[in-house]
């Protein structure tokens, strides 16, 4: 179907026909341009229905909403229509269609406060939906009241719908700049779009209307729903294709909405003072209320989340330092470990890095497969750690690989040594077995290097030292501790 195609010219006859309708001498002009309103309305409301039908299922409750704020406006209309065929001149205004006309502002808002895609406010939008509501209908008895009354002067009811539309406008707006999806942005701002030409339009005709003669003017009532309805037909919004709004604009529409409700609730509590201070007073007690609520929600939603994040943080930060297999520190848990106690370390006793590597575990595996190697592994990572303990401050890790890395502060070479001798004599006195069938035990070859007895080396120094130290025990044959040179010396 080509529907983008023919609507614009479509609704350029139709509206023209309004105009010059409007212009020409008809009998019953108000009958004429309520019919030629509703006409335009009508076929926006089954374009809206069909861009419904179109949207996403996320999506579809919006189009609905604003398809019902379409049809409460032509309510209103069907109304005025009824009214024109006894008051051929038209009523100025009358308190049937204005009930239909606040509801229609009533559906727009409820869009605008409709928010599933952010979690911690899909309550929220029912509590603002209620505030919503409760402004919406003070709006109403506050007009119904001025509209009983001779004594209200036009421009002061003007100057009520005015408020009423800029309101709108400017809620609909701030959920513009919230908005996260692309579909659900171009929503926002057809809706957006629609909302100030509507609110433009409906007040330069009411300020028309109390000027002027001419009928013309009625044609600001059709014209911003044929724009309307040609917004709904397009495939797509190419002029909002590069908006985007930022976190920051994000996170300041959705501070701003329940702000902005409670200031129109608050309004039209005010005015509503003079018809029933009561009633009005009420009216604020269940506002302020709802809002407590809402905040309690979020507050509680907030609370929630956080500690959810907080225990996601330490099992992150877990799972990055340590190894999965061992369970031990990996080299970066090692790395974080020594660039925080290294220097201190140069002030107290001193530190001595052990170097541990298995012994031909490349044949192991290949012997006894690659799950025994694992298992192995693991019986040794136990096994230093468990020695580990009886040393004070003792750290142990998983260099990489079947390489395993002791640091041991407050020791000297001397005593780095003795206990090396200790565990590597433990460990190749262990029982090894895979899958009840015996496996031969492991030796361990270990390099060890200290700050003590020397400079103070850089840390790449004495890591270099400790893989010198080791490689020289793997020379010499492999199952002994060697302490690297530079101690020696000393
Ligand atoms: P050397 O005595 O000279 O250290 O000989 P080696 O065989 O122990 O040393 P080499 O570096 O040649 O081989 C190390 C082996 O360790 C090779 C690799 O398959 C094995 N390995 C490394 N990480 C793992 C692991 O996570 N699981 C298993 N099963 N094997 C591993
Ligand atoms: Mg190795
Ligand atoms: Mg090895």
């Amino acid at each position: 179907m080509r529907i983008q195609r023919w609507t614009p010219a479509f609704y350029s006859v139709l509206v023209a026909a309004h105009a010059g309708t409007m212009l020409l001498p008809f009998p019953r002009r108000m009958t004429w341009s309520y019919a030629f309103v509703l006409a335009v309305l009508g076929v926006t409301a089954l374009l809206c229905a069909r861009r419904a039908m179109l949207a996403v299922t996320h999506n579809r409750p919006l189009w609905l909403l604003l398809l019902g704020g379409l049809l409460a406006k032509g309510t209103a209309f069907i109304l005025l229509f009824a009214d024109s065929l006894v008051h051929h001149e038209g009523t100025l205004v009358m308190a049937d269609p204005t009930f239909w006309f606040c509801l229609s502002s009533l559906f727009f808002v409820s869009a605008a406060a409709y928010d599933p895609a952010t979690p911690s406010l899909r309550w929220a939008s029912v509590a603002d939906v209620a505030v919503g509501t409760l402004a919406a209908g003070l709006f109403y008895l506050s007009t119904r009241q001025m509209l009983a009354s001779d004594a209200t002067p036009p421009e002061r009811l003007m100057l009520f719908f005015d408020v009423l539309d800029l309101f709108v406008v400017i809620f609909v707006g701030i959920r513009l700049l919230g908005t996260r999806r692309a579909d659900e942005r171009r929503f926002y701002a057809v809706l957006t779009a629609f909302m100030i030409i509507d609110a433009a339009a409906a007040s330069v005709h009411n300020r028309f209307v109390l000027a002027s003669e001419s009928y013309l003017p009625e044609v600001l009532l059709s014209a911003p729903t044929a724009m309307l309805g040609i917004m709904l037909a397009r495939r797509r919004t190419v002029w909002m294709r590069g908006f985007r709004p930022s976190a920051a604009q994000r996170r300041l529409s959705v501070s701003l909405r329940p702000l902005a409700l409670s200031i129109a609730a608050s309004l039209a509590a005010f005015a509503f003072t003079q018809v029933q201070p009561v009633l009005a007073l009420y009216a604020m007690a269940t506002v302020l209320l709802v809002f407590t609520m809402r905040g309690t929600l979020i507050a509680w939603y907030q609370l929630t989340i956080e500690g959810q994040l907080r225990s996601l943080r330490r099992g992150l930060q877990h799972a990055a330092l340590h190894d999965p297999l061992t369970g031990l520190l990996n080299r970066r848990g090692l790395f974080r470990w020594l660039s925080r106690e290294y220097e201190p370390a140069r002030h107290a006793r001193g530190l001595c890095i052990a170097l541990i590597d298995i012994d031909h575990f490349k044949l192991y595996n290949d012997r006894y497969g690659h799950l025994a190697g694992d298992r192995c592994l693991e019986q040794v990572a136990r096994a230093l750690a468990r020695e580990g303990d009886g040393m004070p401050a003792c750290v142990v890790g998983r260099y990489g690989g079947e390489e395993f890395l002791m640091l041991l502060p407050h020791v000297s070479a001397i005593e780095a040594r003795r206990f090396m001798d200790v565990v590597r004599a433990t460990i190749g006195a262990l029982p090894q077995d895979f899958d009840g069938q015996p496996t031969h035990p492991v030796t361990l070859s270990v390099g060890i290097a200290s700050t003590q007895g020397r400079d103070w080396p850089t840390l790449d120094r004495l890591l270099r030292d400790a893989d010198v130290a080791l490689y020289e025990a793997k020379a010499l044959g492999r199952n002994r501790v060697v302490v690297h040179e530079a101690i020696r010396v000393a």
